[in-house]
Formats: C-alpha cells, structure tokens, sequence
C-alpha cells in the first residue's frame, strides 16, 4: 500500500522530515539516521528545499537517492520563492525523471532582511498558484502546509482556512501541519476546517524536543507559542533529562493524535535519529502502526 492510499483509506501514515544539509559531517550524520529511520518502515519521508532555493539540487539529489537506494517514498518540498514559472518546470521534470510522484508545494518564505513576500515576476504568488501549475502540467501527488496556529500572515484563522480549502480545490491531496505543541489547537483547527469543507487528510507535524535552546530557537524563529505545560514537562534538568521529557512530551502528543483521528504524525527530525527512533518504537508498540512496509 502506497502512503496515498493509505491516507485515502483513513489508515494513519508515520513520516519523517530531514533537511539537506550544509557540511560533509551533517551529510554523514543525515545519512546514519536515514539508515536507522529506514529499518522503521516509514510510510514516506520528506526533504525540505532551501530558502530562494539555494540547496535545490541537493533536495533533488537526496530525494531521489532515498528512492532508489532505500526503497521509501519520499516527497520534496518545493517554494516558489525567487523562482519562475520556467524553473519550475525544470525543477519538476527533474523530479519526474528521476521516479519521484510525491511533491510538498509550497510558498517559501521571504529572505530575512526583506521579511515581505515579493513573488518573482514570472512566478507564483502562493502555494496554490503553484499547486494548479503542477497539476495542469504534472502528475504528482501534491500535499501542502497548514498552520494550526494560523499562518502569521492571516489576518484571521477563518481567513486561512479558507486559504487551505483553495489549495485542495486547486489540487493539494494532503496537508501536513506547522509543528504545535498543544494538540487542542490541532483538533480546533480540524473542526473549523472540516466544517469548512475540507476533506483531504490533515496530518500533524511534531517536533520533539531535544533541548532547551532549540525550543527558545524555534520559538523566536516561528513565532510558535510555547505553552506552559511544555515547559513545566521539560523542567530545568540535564540536557539528557530534557531530551528524555521532550520525547515523552512527544510521544503523548502522537498518542492522543491518533486516539483522536488524526491523519497521520510526520516528525521533524532535524537531522537526527535518536527522538524520532524512540517515538516510532514506542508508538508501533502500542499498536498504533502494523510493522508493514508500505510498497510502491
Ligand atoms: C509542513 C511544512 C513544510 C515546510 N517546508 C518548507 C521548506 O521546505 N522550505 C521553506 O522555505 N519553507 C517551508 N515551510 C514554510 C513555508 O514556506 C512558510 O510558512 C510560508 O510563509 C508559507 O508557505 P505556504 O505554502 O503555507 O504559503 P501559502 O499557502 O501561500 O500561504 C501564505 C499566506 O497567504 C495566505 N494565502 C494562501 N493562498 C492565498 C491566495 N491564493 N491568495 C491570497 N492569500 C493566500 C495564507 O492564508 C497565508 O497567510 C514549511 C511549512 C510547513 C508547515
């Protein structure tokens, strides 16, 4: 069973996301972890794409190699940030050629110093500008991002969702979520999307934590609430105990999730194995994922 047929089935898919990354060492670390993940069944795994696309081929490169030399689906991101309609294309018959079905479309965001979005001229403004494109021209099965906590953006959470119910109705298939760490948040979000008359599977994006100064990162850089339950769970401990709370904090979060209908929980990993090995172990465990890999 392909991860598509799956989510089209309700039967809820564990992903992973990695990142290419940026020196031969964190190569080495992402390959390791890639093998552990890989023992695992994962139904897919993703690969984010670089600001302005500056690891592009690297994203292209990697997907492809998880294909072919892991045997696991995998899915790049793309962002239409600084690129046109021309590029994209080639961006995407690349990835046809090289045996990928899967894409993650996506907007991107603004360089740093210009923290406005400017589409490029001959671009796309949005996720579903580009969504259509794919769709018009390509076969792939497209998934997109939503934010439970509402893109910063929105001026609304209605107004995003709305949004979102675009990118289906422009051909996005599934939605993964911005990571969150307040799983009320998630099913508050389902409800009001669902009424809005979003169908396709909402599959949610968990980031386990690993330290202290990672959630302070993520916090600045996402504008992420951090909630107090989190951080009176993590506690003041070794970095060894935080990491031991982050995965527990994590591992229930995934538990209620599925308890609760959720399409399927895609953990960011950042490269590394040890929380995502530790959750998915303890999930299947508990019987939440039949130890059967998915076939292509
Ligand atoms: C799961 C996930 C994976 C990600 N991976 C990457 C990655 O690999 N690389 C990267 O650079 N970034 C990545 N991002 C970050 C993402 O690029 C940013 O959050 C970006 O600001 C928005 O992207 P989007 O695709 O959600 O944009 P959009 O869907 O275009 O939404 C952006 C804003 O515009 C509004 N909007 C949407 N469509 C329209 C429309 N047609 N007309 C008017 N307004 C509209 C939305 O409500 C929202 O406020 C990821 C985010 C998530 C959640």
């Amino acid at each position: 069973m392909t991860f598509c047929s799956k989510l089209t089935a309700g039967t809820p898919t564990l992903s992973y996301e990695f990142s290419p990354p940026k020196n031969p060492a964190g190569w080495a670390t992402l390959y390791s972890t890639l093998g552990e993940i890989s023992r695992l069944s994962p139904d897919f795994v993703s690969v984010t794409y670089g600001a302005g696309g500056s690891n592009r081929q690297k994203t292209v490169d990697l997907v492809s190699r998880i294909e072919r030399e892991l045997d696991i689906e995998s899915v790049p991101h793309l962002t239409c940030v600084g690129h046109s309609k021309e590029e994209i294309r080639e961006i995407l018959t690349t990835l046809r050629s090289a045996g990928i079905h899967h894409l993650m479309a996506l907007r991107g965001d603004a360089p740093q110093h210009d923290p406005s979005y400017h589409p490029h001229p001959d671009g796309f403004a949005h996720a579903s500008d580009l969504i259509e494109f794919v769709r018009e021209s390509f076969d792939f099965h497209i998934g997109c991002a939503f934010y439970p906590e509402k893109h910063p953006d929105a001026a609304h959470i209605d107004e995003d969702i709305q949004w979102l119910k675009h990118k289906q109705e422009c051909g996005a298939q599934f939605a993964t979520s911005q990571l969150f760490f307040d799983n009320d948040t998630f099913f508050k979000f389902r409800d009001k999307a669902t009424t809005a008359g979003i169908t396709f599977p909402l599959i949610a994006g968990i980031l386990p934590v690993t330290s202290l100064s990672q959630l302070q990162r993520i916090g600045e850089l996402s504008g992420q609430e951090i909630p107090k339950k989190l951080l009176d769970f993590l506690g003041e401990g070794t970095d060894k105990e935080i990491q031991e709370h982050g995965i527990a904090y994590a591992t229930d979060q995934c538990r209620e999730l599925l308890q609760n209908g959720a399409a399927g929980v895609h953990l960011y990993t950042f490269n590394r194995a040890v929380a995502a090995v530790r959750i998915s172990k303890a999930l299947r465990a508990e019987g939440f994922f039949p130890v059967q890999k998915t076939a292509k």
